[in-house]
């Protein structure tokens, strides 16, 4: 059962110039989780490598503490012990979830102690303390180095980022460069990274790690937004400025005009604002849907380890877990509840446009009425200026007129808005199944939900091995 697992990553003001940015932390890890089957459903950064910004709380090392009291992951990765608690307070207060929780999963890149077992506890307790008192000087030297260079406009030296030529990284790759110009030119349409991710991994751009075509969501987001398109020098994440207060310029060619790259972090900003924390949470289509016939819990969708496209073992199941808080008794494969509720909600959504639509052209048919009492208006506002009635009478007459006036105006704006409405809803009810499941996961979902409040998975009893959708109980809005 994959279990989901937060990554935690830090840039410690030791981590200087040694390139452990968080961008490697956080790829270390996802390869760590990768190997250890667990999915890494969020991710807690931290920077309190920032001169401004000393002795500052983690904000995000709370909040996985939170979460990890909460149940909403179910362990930690993190690049090494140092980075994931400095201070003996910090590990305690770490140390006490995973005694709280005992099947909580722990690992480090380095693989330099366990949190999950008593042993690695207490060893943990032992590093910390002797790490709290070591001299970190000649490494802080060394380190002053780098920072130096970089504040010079030096490039740091390692492969070439995406987008610049693999023998001589201060020269632009002319093709990749396009391939990044167009996925930003998509990112400013309203294509989302995900979507130029998957594009990505099947035309094998964007540098994927050795032996996979597989690329993280940030690692992408990073490719489209990195300050170095325009020439910004970097370090640990953080544009660098010189001592007149502007961006220190790295000695390489840029691919993007300063307009064009702020319009893409802008875009991928807002976006980020409107969504937080969507793209990785949310992978199949019932998750946060379904849930258990039995416990009523929410129910998850996980994928199958012994699926491989030869066996005809089901990709991805919707399991009622434990772990969740569920009674884990309750579990079916994924696919034909999808197609099966994909198949209900579109065809309720074709039938009830049918019912409400109004047609696209009609206009609202009172407009004659509302045109009445706006002349009426107009005439007695005339009457009271040319004497004809005094402006007691006008204000005696003039309230109900208005009121009428407003009255109808508000009728009007809700026809067309109903009118407009139903044209949308049209829209998703012309849907086929197939084109349904063409859609991103987050529009599908917003669909399914709005006709449906739940799913309802009933147990399908022992051996019973066919799919049987009277089990599955759609709940309607
Ligand atoms: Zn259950």
């Amino acid at each position: 059962m994959a279990r989901n697992v937060g990554i935690y990553t830090r840039i410690s003001r030791d981590d200087e110039g040694d390139s452990l940015g968080v961008a490697r932390q956080r790829q270390d890890c996802e390869r760590l989780t990768d190997l250890r089957s667990w999915q890494a459903v969020k991710v807690y950064e931290d920077n309190d490598v920032s001169a401004f910004k000393r002795n500052v709380v983690r904000d995000e090392f709370e909040l996985m503490l939170t979460d990890l009291r909460a149940g909403l992951i179910d362990g930690v990765v993190a690049y090494d012990l140092d980075r994931l608690a400095r201070q003996p307070r910090d590990l305690e207060r770490l140390i006490e979830v995973f005694d709280d929780r005992p099947r909580l999963e722990f690992a480090t890149v380095t693989n330099d102690v366990n949190l999950g077992t008593p042993d690695g506890r207490t060893m943990a307790r032992i590093m910390v303390a002797f790490a709290n008192k070591s001299s970190h000087d000649a490494s802080r030297r060394i380190k002053r180095k780098h920072l130096e260079l970089a504040q010079q406009g030096k490039d740091s030296g390692g492969p070439a980022p995406y987008g610049w030529r693999k023998d001589d990284r201060s020269k632009v790759d002319a093709a990749a460069a396009e391939v990044i110009r167009e996925a930003q030119r998509e990112v400013l349409a309203g294509v989302r990274i995900g979507t130029i991710r998957t594009r990505w991994q099947e035309q094998g751009f964007g540098n994927p790690r050795e032996g996979t075509k597989r690329m993280a969501h940030h690692h992408v987001e990073h490719i489209l937004t990195n300050p170095r398109l325009v020439g910004y020098r970097t370090y640990h994440g953080e544009i660098l400025h010189g001592e007149d207060g502007r961006p220190i310029m790295g000695e390489w060619e840029p691919i993007n005009t300063l307009e064009e790259w702020e319009a893409v972090c802008s875009a991928v900003a807002e976006r980020k604002q409107k969504h937080p924390g969507k793209a990785l949470a949310r992978k199949y289509l019932m998750s946060g849907i379904a849930r258990c016939g039995l416990c009523k819990t929410k129910i998850r969708g996980q994928i199958n380890q012994r699926w491989t496209p030869e066996s005809k073992a089901a990709k991805y199941t919707y399991q009622c877990s434990v772990v969740n808080g569920g009674c884990g008794k309750v579990g079916r494969t994924g696919e034909p509840v999808d197609r099966l509720i994909a198949q209900l909600v579109l065809e309720e959504q074709r039938a009830r446009a049918a019912v409400t639509a109004v047609p696209a052209e009609e206009r609202w048919p009172d407009e004659s009425e509302l045109e009445q009492v706006t002349q009426d208006i107009a005439q007695l506002v005339e009457a009271e200026r040319s004497k004809q009635i005094t402006v007691a009478t006008l204000l005696q007459l003039l309230p109900a007129k208005e009121r009428l006036r407003d009255e109808l105006k508000l009728r009007r704006a809700r026809f067309y808005k109903e009118q407009k409405q139903a044209e949308a809803k049209g829209d998703t009810a012309n849907l086929t199944v197939d084109e349904f499941f063409t859609l991103p996961i987050e529009r599908q979902q917003e669909i399914v939900l709005h006709s449906l409040s739940a799913v309802i998975i009933h147990p399908a009893g022992r051996g019973k091995r066919k799919f049987d959708p009277s089990l599955i109980e759609p709940v309607w809005r």
